[in-house]
């Protein structure tokens, strides 16, 4: 049976099915339109990927091998017009939708191209537990079956690939649901899947606004990925719970960057300039608030000053462009209004980008943001960066963990070991060291969050086995012989455990050494052996 929750801000009778639009952000120009599926439609392609994901796990593993490789190589030959499409979809610069977006693709391709093999291989293995020391072990790994797959907007290419390469690599069907502000992206992936050799049902397509959403998440799916907003999370996990089923959920930020005594400031200014602004500041794992100890805070504030008032804004279709407009007017206002509850708070406005275009919000520096302001409390997704001077390391650790958010983090400093201390101490999935936004690309490392932002992980072979459910296997190849703690108990029996315990854990060699007899004698001549 189908259980379709809608989410809360859909209320209401039967869901309305408005086009999705492929929109230029910059311009306003709608170039497509797609016509959503219906919630049937969902239940049908579910139901064809149920169908369809036998066959195509039960190929073998070269067969999935070739179509990610040969995904690869579409993806690299055509990624001039991927680029270009990204950024028309999202106002994104080209080199950053070539960079960010198909270079990370590519770079998941290739790590799967070797991940998947390895952990196919499932090699059998001893227990170090005496009690088992006759088993040969093996853990495996299998296909969930058919997984519901639902992405945001703001990386459409890469966030949607790093699900989807390996759910199907690994043997499962997917219905994936780009979001309905990138429906042209979403649906040039399934046509590169498609062309590189995944079955059309093994890989569907179902285009819509979070109702359809809800209703894919609600359907008879055994696992749901979704990435976006964490009320939207909220909704999928509900709906989950409610059929016992699994899901995973990369969610919103509020990320930390700290910059500490002694840092390199202009390195770390151009860093977080480029962390916080790029993809016009739409980014969970912006660095959102920036603490400054008070050695670097003035040097940093003039840095960061000098990189802001540099950038380029303008559409990002210009290959000069640094910032493009954020996805949708609407975006632009909820920023407005974040920035002049801060500024009405007693915040200060050290740097603007100077734009031309009413469209575009020019990257924003606030200072002596106060706790209780917005854009401190809540995430803000564009280009408004808050930079707070703190007394020492302890004081920003205390403060970036104090949000509900835990998504990734970042610490600039000369010293190494100081650095390694206080990313030890921050409460979130991941952390970069003199770097940005880095470590949610990375192939090899997961990228997942804690508290608000999720939980379960993307990328790395954590992210691979995300997208299987794990079976133990334990083999006694001794049939036959019967194992001492089967039924037929006695006092001469319980002794024997006694002893077995005795000699598989005491710390006392003599002890153990004593064990050994009665240990021998309830395995060679069980008192009452049924
Ligand atoms: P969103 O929650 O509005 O939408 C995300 C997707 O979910 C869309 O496809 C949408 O149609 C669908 N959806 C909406 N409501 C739904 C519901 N009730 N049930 C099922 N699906 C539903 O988020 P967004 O605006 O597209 O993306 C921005 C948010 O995503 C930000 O909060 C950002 O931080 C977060 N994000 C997180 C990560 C991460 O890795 N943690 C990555 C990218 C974006």
């Amino acid at each position: 049976m189908t259980h379709i929750t809608p989410p809360p801000a859909q209320s209401g009778s039967a869901p309305k099915r408005r086009p999705v639009e492929s929109l230029q952000p910059s311009t306003g120009e709608v170039w497509r339109t797609f016509t959503p599926a219906t919630p049937d439609e969902v239940v049908a392609a579910v139901a064809a990927a149920r169908a369809a994901q036998p066959a195509w796990a039960a190929q073998p593993i070269g067969v999935r091998l070739h179509a990610l490789r040969r995904f690869h190589e579409l993806v690299f030959a055509r990624r001039n017009e991927i680029a270009e499409l990204i950024s028309r979809e999202t106002d994104k610069p080209v080199a950053e939708a070539m960079g960010t977006e198909v270079g990370t693709a590519l770079d998941d391709a290739r790590f799967l191209l070797k991940a998947v093999p390895t952990l196919a291989k499932a090699p059998w293995f001893a227990s170090g537990s005496l009690a088992y020391a006759r088993k040969r072990l093996r853990i495996t790994h299998e296909p969930y079956g058919v997984l519901a797959v639902i992405s945001p907007w703001n990386y459409p290419f890469m966030l949607a690939c790093a699900r989807l390469l390996p759910a199907l690599a690994s043997g499962n069907a997917v219905v994936f649901k780009p979001s309905e502000l990138t429906p042209s992206t979403g649906e040039l992936i399934q046509r590169l899947l498609i062309d590189a050799g995944v079955p059309r049902d093994v890989m569907a397509l179902v285009q819509g606004d979070g109702v359809i959403g809800a209703a894919l998440a609600g359907a008879e799916v055994d696992k749901v990925f979704f990435t976006g907003s964490v009320a939207a999370g909220r909704s999928v996990a509900m709906a989950c719970a409610s059929r016992l089923i699994p899901c995973g959920l990369e969610l919103g930020g509020s990320d930390a960057a700290i910059v500490l005594a002694g840092a390199n400031t202009a390195h770390a200014a151009s860093g977080l300039a480029w962390g916080r602004f790029s993809n016009a500041g739409q980014t969970c794992v912006a660095p959102k608030r920036i603490f400054v100890e008070d050695g670097a805070y003035d040097a940093f504030v003039a840095d960061i000053t000098r990189v802001v008032t540099q950038l380029h804004t303008g559409p990002g279709s210009d290959d000069t462009s640094d910032v493009g407009a954020v996805i949708r007017p609407e975006f632009r206002a909820t920023l407005e209004a974040q920035r002049d509850d801060a500024v009405a708070r007693g915040a200060t406005i050290a740097a603007t980008a100077s734009t031309t275009n009413a469209d575009i919000f020019p990257p924003t520096v606030l200072l002596d943001v106060p706790d209780d302001a917005r854009a401190l409390r809540e995430e803000t997704f564009g280009p408004l960066m808050t930079v707070i001077r703190v007394r020492d390391a302890d004081e920003a650790v205390a403060r970036a963990n104090a949000s509900e958010f835990g998504l990734s983090a970042s610490v600039w400093s000369r010293d190494a070991a100081r650095a390694g201390a206080v990313a030890a101490r921050l409460a979130c999935g991941t952390v970069a060291i003199n770097d940005v936004l880095c470590t949610a690309g990375i192939p090899e490392l997961p990228h997942g969050g804690v508290k608000h932002s999720g939980f379960g992980s993307t990328h790395g072979i954590e992210g691979l086995r995300d997208c299987m459910r794990t079976k133990g296997i334990a083999a006694d190849h001794f049939s036959g012989v019967r194992q001492a703690w089967w039924f037929g108990y006695s006092r001469a029996h319980r002794d024997g455990v006694d002893a077995f315990i005795r000699l598989a854990h005491s710390k006392r060699v003599t002890e153990r050494i004593a064990a050994i007899g009665t240990v021998l004698r309830m395995l060679l001549f069980p008192s009452r052996p049924l």
